[in-house]
């Protein structure tokens, strides 16, 4: 099974989260146009490729699923022998009622939660939406201070089987959690602690660049979305690099689209085909009998002064 993570040219997105980590664009009629043509050749090339051989992730820089030619590419490839699995990210900011349509054996979706552009209430129907199609997804936010209220909340909302994912926020450093908070995000996700400090990568094993490739609109290949050496190009008959085992060359690998190919970590055992959709094989959260809608407030600069004054 060769896991193809594809990353075309679109940008745009309808949706301006303040920590999104991709520059946000627009995208020209031009741009749109070369990028769905791109979408349609990579389509094509599948199509004359071996039966079961494939586990897809679309993994755009901005949103996919508000393009007609995304949503069309997804329906005809959750139909193909060749195609086990094909997943795709996206803020679900619309209804995903068009998945009627596709094979719901074999799609799913890597949603995300963003509660400053969509509130919870909309969100949480189209989850039910999806969960009324049958189709496989996980849901995930930004672990950031100002929406933990949202994500408990949203925690406790979902059914106990959906797996609810916290991207750690490293944005204003390395030691912006408190203990407290690192056990109750560790509460709501039970890999949040891989998530916040994954092990160093450099010199780790990683299947990426064997069992799983990034593919560009170009059709140029790489490794993972992080190390940019091109390996060849799925539409040139012959690869400049063969597939092999390569250790990883990069010192950290936050991100759980990259880490998650680290067989020295836990996610491929875990996931096992759910891994490109964030998909746990199995999952059920139940609230721990200490559970706290919030963790408690780290304390404040003056009440740390006080109590060094009274040691
Ligand atoms: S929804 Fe995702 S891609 Fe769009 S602005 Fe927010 S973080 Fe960025
Ligand atoms: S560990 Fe991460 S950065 Fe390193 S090769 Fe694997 S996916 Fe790429």
């Amino acid at each position: 099974m060769l896991s193809l993570l594809y990353r075309g040219r679109l940008a745009s997105c309808n949706y301006d989260c303040p920590y999104c980590p991709f520059a946000k664009r627009k995208d020209d009629r031009a741009t749109l146009k070369q990028d769905a043509a791109e979408l349609a050749r990579f389509v094509d090339w599948l199509r004359g490729q071996p039966e079961g051989r494939f586990n897809l992730l679309f993994t755009p820089w901005g949103e996919a699923l508000t393009r007609r030619h995304y949503r069309d590419a997804i329906i005809t490839l959750s139909h193909w022998p060749q195609v086990a699995r094909v997943a795709v990210q996206t803020n679900l900011s619309n209804s995903p009622q068009w998945l009627a349509a596709a094979n719901p054996d074999r799609v799913s979706l890597w949603c995300s939660f963003h509660p400053e552009e969509t509130p919870r209430a909309g969100f949480l129907q189209r989850v039910q939406q999806l969960q009324a199609l049958g189709v496989r997804h996980s849901i995930g936010m930004v672990g950031i201070r100002r929406f933990f209220g949202e994500m408990a909340a949203l925690r406790q909302q979902l059914p106990p089987g959906t797996y609810l994912w916290i991207n750690a926020y490293h944005d204003e450093g390395r030691r912006y959690y408190s203990a407290a908070e690192l056990a109750w995000l560790g509460q709501i996700d039970p890999w949040f602690a891989l998530n916040h400090q994954a092990p160093p990568s450099l010199g780790a094993p990683c299947v990426t660049g064997e069992r799983v490739l990034s593919v560009d609109g170009n059709g140029d290949i790489r490794r993972c979305h992080f190390v940019p050496a091109v390996l060849g190009n799925l539409y040139q008959p012959a690869l400049a690099n063969p597939l092999q085992t390569r250790a990883c060359p990069n010192r950290r690998c936050d991100c759980y689209i990259g880490h998650a190919h680290r067989p020295d970590l836990p996610f491929q055992q875990a996931f096992g085909l759910g891994t490109l959709g964030r998909i746990p094989e199995v999952f059920h959260w139940q609230a721990p009998a200490d559970w706290q809608p919030a963790p408690p407030a780290p304390p404040s600069p003056s009440s740390r002064v006080i109590r060094l004054v009274a040691y």
